[in-house]
């Protein structure tokens, strides 16, 4: 590892990470070698503290139980939120968005304290949401649609400090009925959105590494099974 190595942080990869979510690392990594940066993924589990020195953290989402082991452990070694606090990019999918909200309500209906780094609340609507989403992104930064796999129970509130990553072009998103999907605020993103998120979204795999190194542009990468996978999973979504 030199001094300019990238560091990764995948965040309790042992509690949560479903379908795939762990990939988020791996794509920022190859995409980050692929411009010729050393990267590496650091994971960060349940029995170790969360460092706050890492370049980017990911999360990934999680069912109601294992959401909870790392709620705890998060609250107890707030490496995550120092980092954030600094202006590291920070990655939430899913169940991490609510983790990273001021408190979430569980399928079962109890109320668990979140790390309040986003400005938002989640309780259960009335039906689990299933299926293929697509999303126009209304952050600076994003110009492409964004297209994801959603399974959620929770519904997601903004308050006034958190915005959306997106409008909902097809799906459910954050089911509270503004037509928002996912949250951003200062450094931190958060999609419902697993796939894994960033393989099929590349435009926002770069954003975080253009924050993490402090660029204001990468060079492109030309990956036309990236385009076709796109193509497929947005016509995908259309049909819904
Ligand atoms: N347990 C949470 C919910 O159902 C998150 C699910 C997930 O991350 N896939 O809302």
């Amino acid at each position: 590892m030199g001094e300019s190595t990238v560091r990764i942080g995948l965040v309790l990869p042992d509690v949560m990470g479903t379908y795939g979510d762990g990939g988020n690392a791996v794509i920022l990594r190859r995409r980050l070698a692929m411009r010729g940066y050393d990267a590496e993924i650091v994971e960060i589990t349940l029995d170790m503290p969360v460092p706050e020195s890492l370049d980017i953290y990911t999360l990934g989402g999680a069912e109601d139980y294992a959401q909870r082991l790392a709620t705890r452990h998060l609250l107890t070694y707030p490496g995550l939120q120092k980092a954030a606090a600094n202006g590291a990019p920070v990655l939430a999918i899913c169940a991490a968005i609510q983790v990273l909200g001021h408190w979430y309500e569980t399928s079962a209906g109890e109320k668990v304290e979140g790390i309040s780094l986003f400005d938002v609340t989640t309780s259960p609507q009335e039906k689990r949401s299933i299926g293929e989403i697509s999303i126009e992104p209304i952050v600076e930064g994003l110009t492409e649609p964004l297209v994801g796999f959603e399974n959620h129970r929770g519904g997601t509130t903004l308050g006034p400090d958190a915005r959306g990553l997106g409008r909902v072009l097809h799906g459910t998103g954050n089911g509270v009925g503004d037509g928002l999907e996912g949250v951003v605020q200062g450094s931190v993103y958060g999609t419902y959105m697993h796939g894994p998120a960033l393989a099929r979204n590349p435009q926002l795999a770069d954003l975080l590494i253009m924050r993490a190194i402090g660029a204001d542009s990468l060079e492109p990468l030309n990956l036309p099974e990236v385009e076709q996978l796109r193509r497929e999973r947005l016509a995908a979504a259309a049909k819904g």
